[in-house]
């Protein structure tokens, strides 16, 4: 799960993370409003959406006067902002966060991630701050600096020191460094983060160490310890597939291809994905309906795959174990009741209860072309959509 930048720093500082005085808003007047009590000279107005890029996009502005956030908050409210995260289509900004201006000395990056190759958390940093990290990892990775980190001990203070070195923050300001780096790791752990990332942290003219971008993700599966946290969800920037999907406790992902994909199990729906694109085709979603899905529970997935207009065919492939196929075999034809099939659908069914399944399917009446395999299901469904 995500949340916004706002949000992410009211985490931070509790963990003794600095971050400038802020505050959010939903309105031009409470714009105004929050900029007053700021009262700093320099005042930024910076759009709240998932998504980095902001800065570019014309999402973050510099105002000298009350006016000019009055003017900049009416201009950032509303309008629709296309960043490189956030597709073509772009986000709808519906907050803003009014945040004091400041004296900017050097930019530097830090981020925080589960690196899957050590299995460890590892923190990153680098020099080359502000700009995106994946260009500097693609181009100069010699300038990103790691440290693995063991988790029967955490992040010790004298990783942290080496990366504040290896990165250039002036010796003056290595401890302020050190103490931002062990409260951004503190955080991530205890509030189990996927991500943690800090893209600027600024050293100020004033000699503050400062975290002036946030972006925490936390791991969905840890959320039940963390009611809080769940508390920040902002549905407005959830795709609504994914949401109706979640109310069901399906795992459900949106993607950008025609073909829609029931599935249960994780694995198999990895499969039935590469084996769709092995054919020449392009998922639409990832669906696992797990393993003890009811008739309602597989109805509901299936009108959220045919609620999708991108959906032009639709491949069910189901390995009957502890799901058995008549329960997805009846849901697909309530749903398809439900609904109406407009689209073509091919299944393949194999395991617990097939042939009721089958039965099932074909007393239906629907419009429904089998499979014999999964490879034989994923060619099939490829065609008609073509
Ligand atoms: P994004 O990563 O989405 O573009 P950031 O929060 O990183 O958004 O802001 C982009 C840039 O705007 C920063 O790199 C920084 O130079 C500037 N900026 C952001 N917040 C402030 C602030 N409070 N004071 C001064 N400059 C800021
Ligand atoms: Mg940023």
């Amino acid at each position: 799960m995500n949340i916004h930048e706002y949000q992410g720093k009211e985490i931070l500082k509790k963990y003794g993370v600095t971050v400038p005085l802020g505050k959010v808003a939903f309105t031009v007047d409470e714009a105004v409003e929050a900029a007053k009590e700021l009262n700093s000279p320099v005042t930024v107005v910076k759009a709240q959406i998932h998504a980095g890029g902001r800065g570019k996009a014309g999402g973050v502005k510099v105002a000298k006067s009350l006016d000019e956030v009055r003017t900049y908050a009416g201009e950032i409210l509303g309008k629709v902002l296309v960043t490189h995260q956030t597709g073509p289509e772009g986000k709808e900004v519906k907050r803003l966060l009014i945040e004091q201006g400041c004296n900017i000395k050097k930019e530097f990056y830090v981020g925080v991630v589960v690196d899957r190759a050590t299995g460890r958390v590892v923190m990153m940093a680098s020099e080359e701050g502000g700009t995106e990290i994946e260009e500097v990892a693609a181009k100069t990775p010699e300038k990103i600096y790691k440290e693995v980190i063991d988790p029967a001990v955490g992040l010790m203070p004298f990783q942290a020191r080496k990366l504040a070195f290896a990165i250039n923050i002036p010796s003056e300001l290595v401890n302020k460094a050190v103490k931002f780096m062990m409260g951004l790791y503190n955080a991530f752990v205890e509030k189990d983060c996927s991500i943690a990332e800090i893209n600027p942290l600024v050293v100020t003219e004033e000699g503050d160490v400062m975290a002036l971008d946030a972006k925490l993700n936390f791991d969905s599966n840890a959320l039940f310890r963390h009611k809080d946290i769940l508390e920040l969800r902002d549905l407005d920037e959830e795709d609504p597939k994914e949401i109706e999907a979640s109310k069901f406790d399906l795992s459900y992902i949106a993607l950008d291809g025609n073909i829609g994909c029931m599935v249960n199990g994780a694995g198999l729906a990895m499969a039935t994905m590469d084996i769709i694109k092995f054919y020449g085709g392009e998922p639409a979603n990832f669906l696992d309906v797990g393993g003890g899905a009811t008739t309602e529970k597989v109805t509901e997935a299936f009108k959220i795959i045919l609620a999708d207009e991108k959906v032009k065919g639709i491949f069910v492939n189901i390995f009957g174990g502890i799901m058995r196929c008549d329960v997805i075999a009846s849901g697909v034809v309530e749903a398809a009741k439900q609904v109406g099939l407009d689209r073509p659908l091919v299944v393949r069914l194999e395991g617990t209860n097939v042939e009721l399944g089958k039965k099932i399917l074909k007393e239906s009446g629907l419009n429904i072309v089998s499979a014999e395999s999964m490879a034989d299901g994923a060619e099939k469904i490829v065609q008609l959509v073509k």
